[in-house]
């Protein structure tokens, strides 16, 4: 094998939308943030099975996103002639409604959350009638309608009857930080003026925080495809890459771009085949942590466009491939080594592995 692969478990993917739906009260709808592609590992493949799951809502950040999304979805439904009749699953828009993207809207059904005065009036200029959901700036100060806003066109947003309200936390996966609960006491004091519409606050961090911040539907993403804050998450991703040379270095020998590795007794290191083109980072540089089997060996030496360098010595034998994302190490895990976090290890993955689809 010399193309590194990457193993998606959509199986431990439905199981962890299951998990999270469980700890809401029945009532509480659990939606799938399926933005960014699933976080990177493939909404055409997965969106359809967390519909097949229970999942009634999709959330998607931008509108292209969405048509990929429900052209999925429909196809999925398409194929189970059982799928025809129910209504289809609704697929919400985070970025909102920017103006001039009608057709995009109507032909996919996709259904904005508007986030200014400014695109409430495109919405209701242009697609007036269309379900829509109305996003508020609760403290975070990056998306939605501010207090004062609410109030000067509180008439017309009823008159929209939007389906939804919702919002967004900054600090959830900090349980401590009492930001939360400053933006769940703005929520429900801006929301008492939109009486009778559906409220959702919290994606996964918040969805951990307890039932005062469920209201009518959670909006986990991050904890689907096994990552933090979600700690009972199944791992979902396995990354396998091809040891394509192996090398003996002798002491005072480099290994790698700007010899930031030297070796300080005989080594034995593996070339792998990925890089920072394929997500690898390179702050991973002399950072991370490869497995052969069960056997850890550390990457040494710079991470370069398509290979990195791995110290094999203590192996018996040098396998044919070793795992950097695995049972042994989590996207969380790698995430700590690079200094960043696993939303950004996961839509970092590059579109050189081969993709293997488990289960569903
Ligand atoms: C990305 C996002 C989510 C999902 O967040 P996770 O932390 O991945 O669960 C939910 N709501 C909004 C508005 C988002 O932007």
């Amino acid at each position: 094998m010399a193309q590194a692969q990457l193993t998606v478990d959509i199986d431990a993917i439905t199981s962890n939308w299951r998990a999270l739906d469980a700890l809401t009260a029945s009532h509480v709808a659990t939606a799938a943030v399926v933005k960014a592609d699933c976080y990177g590992l493939g909404a055409a493949r997965i969106a359809p099975a967390l519909a097949a799951a229970g999942a009634r809502t999709f959330c998607v950040a931008q509108a292209e996103e969405g048509a990929v999304v429900r052209t999925a979805l429909r196809a999925a439904a398409g194929a189970e002639a059982a799928g025809a009749g129910s209504a289809e699953p609704e697929i919400l828009v985070f970025g909102g409604y920017a103006g001039g993207e009608a057709p995009l809207f109507r032909e996919y059904a996709l259904t904005p959350l508007l986030n200014s005065p400014g695109q409430l009036r495109h919405f209701r200029a242009e697609m007036s009638g269309a379900p829509c959901g109305i996003q508020l700036d609760t403290g975070m100060n990056r998306l939605g309608f501010e207090g004062l806003e609410l109030a000067q066109t509180l008439m017309e947003i009823m008159a929209l009857r939007p389906r939804l309200v919702m919002s967004h936390l900054a600090c959830a996966d900090e349980p401590a930080n009492p930001m939360s609960a400053l933006q769940l006491a703005a929520f429900n004091t801006m929301t008492l003026a939109l009486p009778g519409i559906r409220r959702s606050l919290s994606a996964t961090g918040g969805t951990l925080l307890g039932p005062l911040y469920h209201f009518d539907m959670v909006r986990p993403g991050v904890g689907l495809y096994g990552g933090a804050p979600y700690m009972q998450a199944k791992p979902v991703v396995r990354l396998s890459l091809p040891v394509i040379q192996v090398r003996d270095v002798l002491p005072g020998e480099i290994v790698g771009y700007g010899g930031t590795y030297v070796a300080e007794r005989p080594r034995r290191i593996a070339t792998l085949s990925a890089g920072y083109a394929d997500g690898l980072l390179r702050s991973l540089s002399g950072a991370a942590t490869l497995h052969a089997g069960d056997t850890p060996c550390p990457l040494v030496g710079r991470v370069s466009m398509d290979l990195i360098t791995v110290d094999v010595t203590g192996l018996d034998e040098v396998p044919a491939t070793m795992d950097i994302l695995g049972p042994h190490q989590g996207v969380d895990t790698l995430a700590a080594a690079a200094g960043t976090i696993g939303y950004e290890i996961l839509t970092a993955l590059g579109s050189r592995y081969a993709r293997v689809y488990k289960g569903a």
